[in-house]
């Protein structure tokens, strides 16, 4: 594949490694994870020490000192390699951001270091069991008790839930209002941590490695000094400003799970006989692959620009709503469009592109769904 136009060799040199990592030492075990329900917590120790976690958290904390073009190549070599069991784009591009951006410098020098290093996993808990597209109406509460905030509510569908030990909480500061009533709060959680308890690991009809946990909160207390801001109240203001750039990851993977459906049918098609020849020498198969491999490149062509627009911090909420809704509203297409010309292989588990099928399906759901998408570009119009 040519070497994108946010790419540099440095980035390149990222992409080897990752690619490295997740082919010989993640996918082999994928099987084991799916049992399991989560990837073996060595493994975010194993990326840290390679430099696969948090590349672009500036050096002073712990982190790779890159950009967002070294976190994308992360993300897409484990697309390409087909693995789903790590919650590192959440970790590292997702709550990370908001560590860097918005905690104090107390804060970011305590824990960047150890997000960076895999001793810590993070995860960001939004959706709640009542509300998660409307969330300005979250009922999680935090109640300021002297320099701690003792916290009650619970989380659902929350990636790394099962694995983390450090999670950023949407919560309620201030339960009379709506949006600005909405604070983020980082809490260290442990097995003994009083008022913190984990739910079961949800079973999903895909991405079966990944541990999507519920959490509770019963009086947790955490530092007041982990509000993230200066201020509380500001959380529905820090997430739009950081979720252009979630939605961006989900486009990243979007494209790298559509590139890689289309490679593993021309492959089959190519080598699978039917009528006394491959199926690939069929009109349909050849024009169903044309037109998806066309409807990749343009996803591409067009993820590629808002990479680049966002490295220069000219992505604006509305296209990476755009990016989001509208590449993830393709791969469902070209994913579904690949797994017919598999027959009924294209039905079994161990063939990857069932795999691509079912984790595909969320990507319209989770990180604000496409139709909430369609809404924020509507209202820029
Ligand atoms: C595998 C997985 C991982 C996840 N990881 C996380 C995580 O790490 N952290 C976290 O906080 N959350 C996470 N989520 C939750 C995810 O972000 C929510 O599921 C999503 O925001 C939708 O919220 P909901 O499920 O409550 O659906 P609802 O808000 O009930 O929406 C249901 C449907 O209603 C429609 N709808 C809703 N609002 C509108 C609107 N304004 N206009 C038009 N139609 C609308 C849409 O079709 C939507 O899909 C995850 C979810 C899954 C499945």
């Amino acid at each position: 594949m040519a070497r994108a136009a946010w790419s540099d060799d440095e980035v390149e040199a990222v992409r080897d490694l990752a690619k490295t990592f997740f082919e010989k030492e993640v996918v082999p075990h994928e099987e084991k994870f799916v049992a399991q329900g989560h990837p073996d917590r060595a493994l975010y120790n194993r990326a840290g020490e390679l430099g696969l976690l948090c590349a672009a958290i500036p050096a002073e904390y712990g982190g790779g000192g890159g950009t967002f073009a070294h976190e994308a190549a992360i993300i897409e070599e484990q697309a390409f390699a087909g693995d789903g069991s790590m919650g590192i784009p959440v970790h590292s591009s997702i709550i990370a951001p908001y560590l860097n951006e918005f905690g104090s410098e107390e804060l970011k020098r305590r824990v960047l270091p150890k997000a960076a290093s895999g001793e810590m996993v993070l995860s960001i808990g939004m959706t709640e069991p009542g509300t998660g597209s409307d969330l300005q109406n979250i009922t999680t509460r935090a109640v300021r008790e002297g320099d701690e905030y003792v916290i009650t509510g619970s989380k659902i569908f929350i990636t790394n839930g099962w694995l983390c030990d450090g999670i950023i909480i949407a919560v309620k500061t201030d339960p009379t209002k709506g949006a600005a009533g909405v604070s983020l709060i980082f809490a260290e959680v442990g097995a003994d941590t009083p008022g913190f308890t984990r739910g079961r690991i949800l079973n999903k009809i895909g991405g079966k490695a990944q541990d999507t946990a519920e959490l509770f909160f019963d009086g947790l207390r955490v530092p007041a000094s982990n509000l993230l801001g200066e201020a509380e109240g500001q959380g529905f203001y820090q997430m739009m400003q950081l979720l252009a750039q979630e939605r961006l990851v989900t486009g990243v993977i979007a494209v790298a799970m559509m590139e890689k459906a289309v490679g593993l049918t021309v492959d089959y098609t190519k080598q699978r006989q039917a009528f006394g020849k491959p199926l690939y020498a069929m009109q349909n198969t050849k024009f169903e692959l044309a037109e998806c491999a066309t409807i990749a490149k343009v996803s591409r062509t067009f993820l590629d620009d808002c990479v680049v627009k966002h490295l220069r911090g000219e992505l604006d909420i509305p296209t990476a709503a755009m990016s989001k809704y509208w590449l993830t509203d393709q791969l469902g297409i070209v994913v579904d469009r690949c797994l017919q010309l598999f027959g009924g292989y294209g039905y079994m588990t161990e063939y990857p592109i069932s795999q691509l099928y079912t984790g595909a399906r969320v990507l319209r759901i989770l990180a604000g769904s496409n139709e909430v998408m369609k809404d924020l570009i509507a209202r820029s119009l």
